[in-house]
């Protein structure tokens, strides 16, 4: 059978090719292969300082234009030696005749019998391959030392040359997020500028006609919109460029409007609201009208509407998020959904988030049938244990969960309740780098 390639594709085909798949009733996984098969890295480059580089993403191998490190070099304070030397007896003394000094090297010839002080780090003489360290030596002048050979080898405590990374293998990878080992990294190879793919544009606005924006007068029956700081968060944490276009009031006039300025100024659109079903109609019959957008019910608490796909105006498109208006599955679908396939666009090398399996606390009820995402606190148990247990009430609405929690407890689509030491995997929100 002839699938149509990736980039004609649309979302029709995406999820006709795929068994078992209903848009009223996605699993989660399903959600993110579906969004995963429809990406296309948007294109683009520019040249940074590595500084600047922090966190982007690197558009081109990088290779190492040099050994490292570039000589056999000592890993011990001690003394430099020919292997040959070793040999002989049981005890051992050598004439010391000179020192060899991190970026001072020892230039001198050496003759069996003798040695040359070194610092870690030093360049090994020529004729010396192994070092014996400072302290399995004792002084017999200055200029004489003895020791046992015991299990001292030819080769030990050399580093050798080339040995962190051969010149011309590769150092980095592109699609890599430059972390700041990658900078330490380039550094030490000499490299000072490197290609990164450019920045992405994400606009983002909240549908709702009960939002109100910081300043604005909260009346009976309003509440002030927090989606869009918590999307501004996520999305500047993800390294991308945001472009805020505040609140949008339910008529069509004012979605078409600014759908069609959000999509000709930027890469990707993540909207908050008006994509459940029943919900004021017109956020989704706007973002039906200028696009390939599919609405789906994800298998999945909280979180279960959304809307996803692209939309098209004056010639430009861009990617559509359309994320449920509350809250909690807000930041939920955001780090379900969108962070990796944004990953995707920004053409980063993705792998999902790793899952780490912990105690759970405390008994979780759950039904079978759908994924839970609830909220946790992971931690220390008197027994040295790591356990997890959850921040206590998980309405979809209270984001004081969110901000509580240190991770996320994930329970995997058929999974029942938990009971108290069953183990549970979790997802944290904070990483080392
Ligand atoms: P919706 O998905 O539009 O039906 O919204 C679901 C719930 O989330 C409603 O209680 C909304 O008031 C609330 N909500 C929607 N958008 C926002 C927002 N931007 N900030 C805070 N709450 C919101
Ligand atoms: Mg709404």
């Amino acid at each position: 059978m002839n699938t149509p390639s990736a980039s004609v594709m649309n979302l029709q085909d995406i999820t006709g090719c795929m068994s078992d798949c209903d848009p009223e009733a996605l699993t989660v996984e399903q959600a993110q292969d579906i969004i995963r098969e429809y990406i296309q890295p948007v294109c683009g480059t520019e040249k940074l300082t590595i500084r600047q580089a922090l966190g982007r993403v690197l558009a081109v191998d990088i290779t190492s234009p040099i050994n490292v490190p570039a000589h056999d070099n000592s890993a011990m304070d001690g003394y430099a030696l020919s292997g040959e030397n070793l040999s002989g007896g049981q005890e051992l003394s050598l004439k010391v005749i000179g020192a060899a000094l991190a970026g001072i090297a020892f230039t001198g010839t050496i003759e069996p019998h003798q040695c040359v002080r070194i610092m870690t780090g030093a360049v090994l003489p020529a004729g010396c391959d192994t070092v014996i360290p400072q302290e399995f030596t004792s002084k017999v002048s200055d200029s004489e030392i003895r020791f046992s050979v015991g299990n001292l080898r030819a080769g030990d405590n050399r580093r050798l040359k080339g040995e962190d990374l051969a010149m011309g293998k590769i150092a980095v990878r592109k699609g890599k997020i430059l972390t700041p080992a990658d900078l330490g990294l380039l550094a030490s190879l000499g490299i000072p500028e490197v290609s990164v793919q450019r920045r992405l544009r994400v606009a983002i606005f909240s549908t709702g006609n009960e939002l109100r924006s910081l300043g604005e007068v909260l009346e009976a029956g309003s509440v002030y919109d927090s989606n869009r700081y918590t999307l501004y968060g996520m999305l500047t944490r993800l390294g991308c460029e945001v472009l805020d276009m505040g609140v949008v009031q339910d008529s069509p006039e004012a979605l078409e409007a600014i759908m069609r300025s959000a999509c000709e100024n930027a890469d990707a659109i993540i909207t908050s609201g008006g994509v459940s079903v029943g919900d004021a109609d017109h956020t989704r019959r706007m973002m039906e009208r200028l696009g390939d957008i599919s609405f789906w019910s994800i298998a999945m608490r909280p979180g279960r509407p959304m809307a996803f796909g692209k939309i098209n105006s004056s010639g430009k498109s861009a990617y559509l998020f359309g994320l449920p208006g509350n809250p909690v599955a807000v930041m939920v679908s955001f780090y379900f959904f969108a962070r990796q396939a944004l990953q995707q666009l920004m053409g980063a090398d993705t792998k999902p988030l790793p899952l780490i399996s912990v105690k759970s606390d405390t008994a979780i009820r759950k039904r079978p049938g759908r994924t839970e995402i609830q909220r946790g606190i992971l931690a220390m148990r008197d027994d040295g244990e790591l356990g997890v247990s959850t921040t206590g009430s998980q309405g979809s609405g209270i984001l004081r969960s969110m901000s509580e929690a240190n991770c996320m407890i994930v329970l995997p689509h058929d999974q029942g309740s938990v009971a108290p030491d069953d183990k549970v995997r979790i997802l944290l929100f904070e990483g080392l780098i």
